[in-house]
C-alpha cells in the first residue's frame, strides 16, 4: 500500500484505503481494521457515507469528478437506499 499506511494516525490510515475499501478491494483484515475505526471514529463513519454515496454517484453516470459542494450536502440529506443486486 502507500506511505499513508505508515502513519501513526489512525484516521489517516483509514482514509488512505478508503477507496480500496469502498471498492471492496481490501482484504479481511484491512477490511475489519476499517470497519472498526469507523466504529469508533464518527468524523471518519460520516466522510466514509459522503465518499461512498458520492463515488456510486459518480461510478452511475460521469467520470470521476470532485462533487461540487451543494450536491454533498444534498447527499447529506438523503436516505440512502440500498437494495441488493442493484
Ligand atoms: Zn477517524
Amino acid at each position: 500500500m502507500s506511505d499513508a499506511t505508515h502513519s501513526d494516525d489512525p484516521c489517516l490510515k483509514a482514509f488512505a484505503v478508503m477507496q480500496a475499501f469502498l471498492h471492496n478491494e481490501l482484504d479481511e483484515v484491512d477490511a475489519d481494521l476499517v470497519r472498526a475505526h469507523l466504529d469508533a471514529c464518527e468524523a471518519c463513519l460520516s466522510s466514509f457515507d459522503i465518499e461512498g454515496a458520492i463515488t456510486a454517484l459518480v461510478r452511475r453516470c460521469q467520470p470521476p469528478q470532485r462533487a461540487p459542494q451543494g450536491l454533498r450536502m444534498q447527499i447529506m440529506g438523503l436516505t440512502i437506499h440500498k437494495s441488493p443486486g442493484a
